[in-house]
């Protein structure tokens, strides 16, 4: 400290120790910037929004970009001298090569809305498109595609237009994260209302971020802060009251608060930092898919990353085609699609599911290879969501580290005591985490988002509503419902209980020396071995070892004595090996060949 102090004395004037003057390097990070203003990387954002700079977190930002920050925010803004800028040296180098921070470029945000019925979420929805979307084109389509984006000082931001949780949840369980941000739509007169709770939790149990937007402020009476106390009281506390929600106050109805919730939506983006690579073939999620009566299935899709081109060949889901047309969402003719832009896509040769992925391919070959493959698999979601009978299972997979339990009891006065129980069961390697826990029945609602979170739902004296039983045969998602305390909880410890103690345990069942590598197809490898011990069995578990080091774990692909197919080689056999998902054996690697068997 009195090191800098002596060093400063004569480059600074006395002046410059008065508490209002902020020294700034040549360039900084915007939170570094944040720091030494000892305020949030938030308000650095908003004040760097206003003048007209979009930047996130970790972006480096200039002296002359900073100083207008500083003095904003009635701070006087002085270069540093340069000998305390060594360290800042790096961060001009990224300046000038801004382009290449983080590597990619940045992406527009996918935002939906959220939040109890008829509290305004698609007058919202239509209030924002009315800010920016342009009229139908002759040429074009007419009919609305289901997601649309709007510009904002540039910037733009895309809009599913299906609001509610429901849609939301539906994608998820298919395995498809589509959405960044969330819009959670409070009406200022009703204020928090159970489906505003269900959709707070739909959005954390997703982990996107949510801007919540009090509704209907034009109406005479209402009490923003009582709505603003409700979601404290839910856990969202909003920025002025000292939390980090972003919150807004919106009519849907007049136009107020638009303009700066779509600001917002740009400032909570830039701090996620959400970049895509448009130079790379185009992957996307199906967001809705119809049969158009004239044109044959058009599926709306949302890019995800790269850009999708007319003349594409596709496929999505268990279809494929070629990009006939496409169509933006004004109706208007494109020709690329890029990240976070919703097109309407003419071309595959039947309609997509909602929630499949589209991914753009290399032909018709592959396109057809690439159908093929996954009709042989199981789609995705439709796996069994967790039960406590294949828990075990589930966790020595490695398919999930955390229970997630939507509780459902009668009273309020349950949940609270048995939430604490169920919590108390977990462990380091497992944690037990009630996603959702409220009074009433077990609703369909609660069935997508134990799907969708691969978690199981529990009642304690509470009734399944039919659409939340239909939804979980589909969905395989296990109810279980208890009256007596003790019982719920001993159930859930007996299932844990199975899987805390491994009782697998390894017994190497042959070795095989690799003796030569040969190519089986486009990036394929297998290995020419000789068994050296015990047997190969097609299926089984295998490692490669590269003298004591072990490089890969999975399982036999493939395994042929010449040009035959077969299941097991014995030792003293020459046989080719092919290991899952592995392809760069060397001349001397080691696969050795082993199997779990159940202790004791
Ligand atoms: P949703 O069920 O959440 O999609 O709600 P809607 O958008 O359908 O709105 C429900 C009702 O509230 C409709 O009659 C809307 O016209 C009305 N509404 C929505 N937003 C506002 C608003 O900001 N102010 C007023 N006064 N009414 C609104």
């Amino acid at each position: 400290m009195a090191e800098v102090e002596k060093q400063g004395e004569k480059a600074e004037p006395v002046s410059l120790k008065a508490t209002n003057l902020v020294e700034l390097p040549q360039a900084l990070g915007v939170r570094h910037l944040a720091e030494r203003l000892n305020i949030s990387v938030i308000e650095v954002i908003k004040q760097l929004m206003r003048n007209g700079i979009m930047a996130n977190i970790n972006q480096v930002i200039s002296y002359d970009t900073a100083a207008a920050v500083v003095e904003a925010l009635g701070y006087e803004a002085h270069p540093q001298p340069l000998k305390a800028q060594v360290g800042a040296a790096e961060a001009e180098k990224q300046l000038s090569g801004k382009e290449k921070l983080g590597g990619l470029p940045h992406r527009p945000p996918v935002v939906t809305i959220m939040g109890h019925v008829d509290h305004g979420k698609t007058r919202l929805l239509d209030a924002i498109r009315k800010t920016d979307v342009m009229a139908g084109e002759a040429g074009g389509i007419t009919q609305h595609i289901g997601a649309y984006q709007v510009e904002l000082s540039g910037q733009k931001i895309t809009f599913l237009d299906t609001p509610g949780h429901e849609a939301f949840t539906a994608m998820r369980a298919h395995g498809a994260q589509v959405t960044d941000i969330t819009i959670l739509v409070v009406a200022a007169d009703d204020g928090v209302m159970p489906q505003t709770l269900e959709a707070i939790d739909h959005a954390r149990a997703a982990g996107v971020p949510i801007v919540v937007a009090i509704n209907k402020i034009d109406r005479s009476g209402v009490n923003i802060d009582r709505v603003k106390q409700q979601l404290a009281d839910a856990g969202l506390v909003v920025e002025d009251w000292g939390g980090d929600t972003v919150c807004v106050a919106t009519s849907a109805k007049d136009g107020t608060g638009i303009a700066d919730l779509l600001e917002n939506l740009l400032l909570v983006a830039e701090l996620e930092d959400l970049r895509a690579d448009p130079n790379r073939p185009a992957e996307g999620v199906v967001i809705e898919a119809e049969l158009d009566k004239t044109r044959g299935p058009m599926a709306t899709v949302l890019v995800k990353s790269g850009t999708l081109k007319v003349g594409d060949t596709m496929v999505a889901g268990n279809t494929w085609g070629r990009v006939k047309a496409m169509f933006n969402d004004a109706g208007k003719r494109v020709r690329r699609a890029e990240p976070a832009m919703p097109v309407a896509v003419l071309g595959l040769g039947s309609i997509p599911q909602v929630g499949d992925t589209l991914q753009a391919v290399a032909g018709e070959r592959q396109a057809r290879a690439l159908v093929g493959e996954r009709q042989a698999q199981v789609p995705p979601g439709s796996e069994a969501a967790v039960s406590l009978n294949n828990l075990y299972v589930e966790i020595s997979a490695g398919h999930i580290k955390e229970l997630n339990i939507i509780f459902k009891a009668d009273v309020q006065g349950s949940i609270e005591p048995i939430r604490t129980s169920l919590e108390r069961l977990g462990t380091d390697e497992l944690k037990v985490r009630i996603i959702r826990s409220a009074t009433g029945n077990i609703t369909e609602s609660d069935v997508m988002l134990a799907a969708a979170s691969k978690g199981l739902v529990i009642g304690f004296n509470t009734g399944v509503e039919g659409g939340a039983l239909k939804s979980a045969a589909i969905a395989r998602v296990d109810i279980r419902r208890y009256n007596i305390i003790y019982k719920l909880v001993e159930d859930l410890d007996k299932a844990l209980k199975g899987l805390l103690a491994p009782t697998y345990v390894e017994v190497i069942q042959g070795r095989a020396e690799v003796k030569a590598v040969f190519a089986a197809g486009r990036r394929v490898k297998v290995a020419g071995t000789l068994v050296t011990e015990g047997k190969v069995t097609r299926g089984g578990l295998a490692r490669v070892r590269r003298g004591d080091e072990v490089i890969f774990e999975s399982e036999v692909g493939s395994l042929k004595r010449f040009k035959d197919d077969v299941k097991e080689v014995a030792a003293g056999y020459e046989c080719g090996i092919g290991i899952k998902d592995f392809n760069d054996f060397k001349v001397g690697d080691m696969i050795e060949l082993f199997r779990k068997e159940k202790e004791g």
